[in-house]
């Protein structure tokens, strides 16, 4: 069932019975077998599955893809009915924010999550982006009130953040991370892949052999940090644009002295000028 608006998410909400458990998995559509695995851990562990789709305005910048970013809303539907899915919530921004208003924390209430967590990795480039993730994930949460939430190692620092959310405003939701699936090559699912050309698809495969190396000389026993990201630099070409490479604590995102089982490899690269991220924890996940 495809659902537009809040009141309308609200009616199917109330009209579900109390003692059934309720799973949310946000997306912002062109959905692929990364978010099939999310929709398919919410229908093993809840009673009813709500998918949101919408590209969410708030956490874009100014020079970002949001015009430009994937909208298939028909696929979507399609792929979200074979999965079982009992509701599709796409809300337009008017819809979610208000006909009119200007997006902004000068004029909307804003959840800003802690310096600490956002000024690093993504959050260094993509200033505000958290803000605006936080933003809607928590008027979700309101919207769809449910049980449990299920999101994506992929974005590791997103997933981090909004269990920190979670936890300091004393959201009632459990949060529940998922693996990253990959294609057969390595390359991590992303609804970006579709920006690359064939020639960049190999090129990104870098990432995936980047973070698999790593992990590859910690389990040889190297733990120095410097150490471990400089052997990346024999993957990386001109067709490279590396916005980052960091080994930090995989719960909590701080420096670490050396790499250990606790350490999670993040890396965030440009190829093709498609802006890519990919993530492996050195120990068990
Ligand atoms: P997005 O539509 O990109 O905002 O992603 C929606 C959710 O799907 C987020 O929780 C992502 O972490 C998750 N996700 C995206 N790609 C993958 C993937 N390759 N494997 C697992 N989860 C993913």
């Amino acid at each position: 069932m495809l659902i537009h608006t809040i009141e309308k998410l609200r009616e199917l909400r109330k009209s579900w019975n109390s003692s059934k458990s309720i799973g949310l998995v946000p997306t912002m559509g062109a959905l692929h077998e990364g978010h099939l695995s999310l929709i398919k851990k919410a229908k093993e562990t809840c009673d009813k599955v709500v998918v949101s789709v919408f590209v969410n305005p708030i956490q874009f910048g100014p020079s970002e893809d949001f015009d430009k970013y994937p909208r298939t809303l028909e696929a979507d539907m399609e792929l979200c009915n074979s999965a079982g899915v009992d509701a599709v919530f796409a809300p337009s921004p008017d819809i979610m924010y208000g006909k009119g208003n200007r997006l902004s924390n000068d004029t909307l209430t804003y959840v800003c999550p802690p310096f600490f967590y956002v000024n690093k990795l993504c959050g260094k480039s993509r200033t505000g982006h958290f803000d605006g993730v936080c933003t809607v994930v928590l008027k979700l949460f309101n919207i769809v009130q449910p049980d449990f939430a299920f999101f994506g190692q992929k974005d590791a620092q997103q997933a981090i953040i909004i269990k920190k959310m979670v936890k300091d405003l004393n959201v009632p939701v459990e949060v529940i991370q998922c693996p990253i699936v990959r294609e057969s090559s390595g390359l991590a699912l992303s609804s970006r892949n579709k920006y690359l050309s064939e020639e960049g698809k190999k090129d990104a495969l870098a990432l995936s052999r980047i973070l698999n190396n790593i992990k590859m000389c910690f389990n040889k026993g190297i733990t120095d940090i410097e150490a471990l990201k400089e052997t990346a630099y024999g993957y990386l070409t001109d067709k490279h644009d590396l916005e980052y490479l960091e080994i930090l604590d995989k719960n909590t995102l701080e420096e670490q002295e050396k790499a250990s089982s606790d350490s999670i490899v993040l890396i965030a690269c440009r190829v093709d000028n498609v802006r890519l991220i990919d993530n492996i924890y050195l120990g068990e996940g």
